[in-house]
């Protein structure tokens, strides 16, 4: 690796537009990717090693870089995956580069644990605190000061007491143990005719360099035992693997899923984990000590050394576009970082993106499909249920023919699964005196009611409020109602209608990551019978005894003016029907609805996805949108409405003319205030071969510049348009 000096770039982890130059001083010698601390402004600032510096400085007015760390450089794919983020979603690299690095102690040598060990005599006075603590030591080893705390449930004082005393004597752990390796030989399964297959094709496919492969297979048909197949081939080769997950309560299962095939466990990464842990798991990619992870979209930007795979499971899963700081799609971001290291991506779904089904279409990628369950489980028998003939008695949301079918499983010891894609009781709460609704202060939306917790709740902004007795507009008692079912609702006709099963309600504001694997710990051991959940419940997991599906609102997703509705539909109810019987049993789902006749609802009874993928891109095609075409958002939002949307319009006449680039609005967004402030929105659309991101750069750095309480958010790609 080459030293740069005595001038380089170093790119700073705030938000600023591009590097700084700084100098280096005598005696350091740091290369592209060296991270170091930088002076910059009265603070030092954590940032990495760019180039060769820009500009020519007088050299005697630029700042000494401070301290290099001791850990081995970003790797050059890396350091231009971040430049292509910034570029693509016109983030500033600064704030890209902070996603990619940790804090301080991830960059420091673990430090020596502090720990404690019985020394000498037994304490003068024996209280009965001290007593815990010398029982919880009796197995001889040091503990932990933090540990023995936990355990002995005493304070830090009794601690500090019996030390004083002689009794214990402070001793220094080694650093944690080394984290062992994935065995790729472990436990392969035995695959079947189909899986076996679609694992040659993955091989086939395997260049030795950057690809991508689309494995496309129904529900059930057993695509994680292929591709942990094509993750030992890269752990064969000496290279790192990342699997991606678009859901956080997903992460244990498949870390239980991938020691029983690897002996070991891969390393986790996701947001519940401890800044400890997360600095271990970094430095452990960025060494190679870690050779697998699991772990949620922030993942991709891990330092890896020797990225061999990454696998995007559920790759449809809109979860996967960020949506704040820095908006990028964990799919496109996966491909990039991929082909810049010259490394393989496999995308795994049983409903593919109509844009990854289009890019296996074309060849692109390739197309590797499971058409069966494994173990010849059959797919659910899917029925409509037209809500206009057959639809539930009044202030009921359980269709006849579902609660039979219910009480049928019920019969025969299964479990159902209820789905509603709502948390809360109700989404709206009205005054039938005055027709008073409970809107959110700031935002543009209802107040949710949750009943168990006895609030009503802004489920964009958090906001939260008592939930009132009587109506804050007209001050009658008695008249406020519930509109509209959310899942505690259905908890709370399931529990009158199927008195003696047992019922337990699951949605993503439940408690914990911890508390909703125990839930689903417990669904797996047949511990309830009855199970009421969001998307949450619709994702990933097998529970054997589940053989009924009720989808209460199948028409929810359509609802929206939003052309990707149909896409998110059908994708939404074959996950979640998908649940329905596994392994020997067969499973039934119904689908409540007023559109039987909808071509999300006619594909889903009738099985035919490819004709609805075939319809679906012919739909696109036409109108010129993704895959097909481009879509960039802009979001101005400000504080009054008249003003902002002032300078909306002001900024959509700076536009750029550009040949086949169209713009529509200024207009209200779907959602028109968040926390106080108006959003407007201009939506750009271009060809494919349209270099979007520039253009709308050039827009912004030309046109009207946003001051004072006014802001302008783009949006590249957006996922509802
Ligand atoms: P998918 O991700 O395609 O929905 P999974 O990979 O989760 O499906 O597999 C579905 C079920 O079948 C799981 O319970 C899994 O353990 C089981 N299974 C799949 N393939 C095999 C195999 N080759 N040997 C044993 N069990 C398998
Ligand atoms: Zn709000």
């Amino acid at each position: 690796m080459t030293s740069l000096g005595p001038i380089v770039a170093v790119m700073v982890s705030v938000a600023v537009d591009g590097p700084y130059s700084y100098r280096v001083p005598e005696g350091m010698a740091v290369s592209r990717g060296a991270i170091v601390v930088v002076p910059l402004g009265p603070r030092p600032t954590l940032g990495v090693v760019w180039g060769e510096p820009r500009d020519n400085f007088a050299h005697n007015r630029l700042k000494d870089i401070a301290h290099v760390f001791d850990v081995p450089p970003l790797s050059e794919e890396l350091l231009r995956t971040i430049d292509w983020v910034a570029r693509y979603t016109l983030a500033q690299p600064g704030m890209v580069l902070r996603g990619a690095l940790r804090s301080r102690e991830a960059l420091d040598p673990p430090r020596p644990i502090i720990a404690y060990k019985r020394g000498g005599p037994e304490p003068e006075r024996m209280t009965e605190a001290r007593a815990r603590v010398l029982s919880v030591m009796e197995d001889g080893y040091p503990w932990a000061r933090p540990a023995l705390v936990g355990a002995s449930g005493v304070s830090n004082a009794v601690i500090d007491g019996l030390v004083k005393a002689g009794t214990l004597v402070q001793v220094e752990m080694p650093a944690p143990p080394p984290v062992l390796p994935p065995e790729p030989d472990f436990a392969p399964a035995v695959l079947s005719d189909g899986q076996q297959a679609a694992l040659d094709h993955i091989r086939a496919h395997d260049t030795g360099g950057f690809s991508v492969a689309l494995l496309d297979g129904v529900t059930g048909s057993g695509k994680t035992e292929v591709f942990f197949e094509a993750v030992a081939d890269c752990l064969r080769q000496g290279r790192q693997v990342g699997i991606i997950l678009p859901e956080i309560a997903l992460t244990h299962t498949f870390l239980d899923r991938f020691e029983k095939r690897f002996g070991h466990r891969a390393a986790e990464w996701h947001s519940e984990m401890t800044p400890v842990q997360r600095a271990r798991v970094w430095r452990g990619v960025l060494t190679g000590e870690v050779r697998a992870v699991i772990g949620a979209r922030s993942a991709l930007f891990l330092p890896f050394r020797e990225l061999g795979l990454l696998v995007l499971d559920e790759e449809h899963d809109g979860a996967f576009k960020q949506a704040d700081r820095v908006n990028y799609h964990g799919r496109d971001m996966a491909v990039v970082r991929a082909s810049l290291a010259g490394a393989r991506v496999i995308l795994s779904s049983a409903t593919p993106s109509v844009e990854s089904r289009n890019n296996a279409d074309t060849g692109r990628y390739a197309h590797i499909r499971l058409e069966s369950r494994f173990a010849d489980a059959a797919l659910p028998d899917i029925t409509a249920l037209d809500m206009r003939t057959e639809g539930p008695e009044k202030g009921e949301w359980i269709a006849p023919r579902l609660a039979r079918a219910v009480f049928d499983a019920l019969d025969r010891g299964e479990q159902a699964l209820l789905f509603l894609n709502r948390r809360g009781y109700a989404p709206l709460t009205l005054c039938r005196a005055c027709g008073h609704q409970y809107q959110c202060p700031e935002c543009s939306t209802w107040l949710v009611e949750h009943r168990f917790r006895g609030v009503l709740m802004c489920h964009h902004c958090g906001h939260e409020e008592r939930a009132p007795e009587v109506c804050g507009a007209c001050g009658a008692t008695d008249s406020l109602v519930a509109v509209g079912p959310g899942i505690e609702r259905i908890a709370e006709e399931v529990a009158t209608r199927f008195p003696g099963a047992r019922p337990v309600v699951l949605s993503s504001d439940m408690g914990s990551m911890r508390q909703i694997r125990d839930r689903f710990a417990e669904i797996a051991r047949g511990e309830y019978d009855i199970i009421i959940g969001t998307q949450l419940v619709a994702k990933g997991h097998h529970f054997e005894k589940l053989s009924l599906v009720g989808v209460i609102d199948a028409d929810l997703g359509l609802a929206h003016g939003d052309p990707r509705a149909a896409e998110k539909t059908f994708q939404v109810l074959t996950q979640v029907t998908g649940r329905a019987g596994r392994e020997s049993r067969s499973g039934k789902a119904y689908l409540q609805t007023y559109h039987p006749d909808h071509a999300v609802m006619r594909a889903m009874i009738t099985g035919d996805r490819e004709g609805f993928y075939a319809h679906e891109l012919a739909v696109r095609r036409q109108g010129g949108l993704p895959p097909f075409g481009r879509l960039a958002a802009l979001i101005v939002s400000g504080n009054e409405h008249g003003e902002t949307m002032g300078f909306a319009r002001a900024l959509m006449a700076a536009a750029p003319l550009a040949e086949g680039v169209r713009r529509f609005g200024p207009a209200d967004a779907p959602v028109a205030m968040v926390r106080g402030r108006h959003r407007i929105r201009i939506l750009v659309q271009s060809p494919k071969e349209f270099d979007l991101s520039g253009y709308v750069r050039f827009w912004l750095d030309t046109g009207p510049s946003a001051s004072g309480n006014l802001r302008v958010q783009v949006d590249i790609d957006p996922m509802s348009f």
